[in-house]
């Protein structure tokens, strides 16, 4: 089974509040969000992603109700990656981030946020050839085969 780090590439077409379960209520500016997780344990966790009618068991799941994903990159790895992408997204002179501590409450790795918020689409290529890192990115027509 194929399993490793992932990023979800979604879109959020306006500006509103959403709830976070215990996180609580924040207001998400209209533009791309990307969230960095790690499935070692199969991709299947991605395909949980993209299940529309779901209980909502993570931080991502909330946003998911309102935002869409649009690109889903995947790279095969023994280890987990998300922290360090997240940290090298965060460091983007254009990265905001929206949440603190969405996604990495038992992030030990010192992540502000397993979230990054951005205007304009990002280029999560480059984040990943920056941590040796092969990926490939799946397009909305291509998710099925996930
Ligand atoms: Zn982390």
């Amino acid at each position: 089974m194929q399993k490793g780090t992932y990023s979800l590439v979604l879109i959020l077409e306006k500006e509103q509040y959403i709830v976070i379960g215990k996180l609580g209520n924040f207001l998400f500016k209209k533009g791309y969000y990307v969230y960095n997780g790690s499935a070692l344990g199969g991709f299947g966790r991605v395909r949980h992603h993209l299940n529309k009618k779901k209980c909502k068991r993570w931080h991502i799941d909330y946003l998911l109700e309102k935002a869409k994903i649009i690109k889903i990159i995947t790279s095969e790895t023994n280890k987990n990656y998300e922290h360090d992408i997240s940290k090298n997204l965060a460091n983007d002179k254009d990265a905001e981030i929206p949440v603190i501590k969405f996604g990495s409450s038992d992030c030990n790795k010192g992540c502000s946020s397993h979230l990054v918020y951005f205007k304009k689409l990002p280029d999560l290529g480059n984040t990943y050839e920056q941590l040796c890192l092969k990926f490939i990115v799946f397009e909305k027509a291509d998710f099925k085969n996930i």
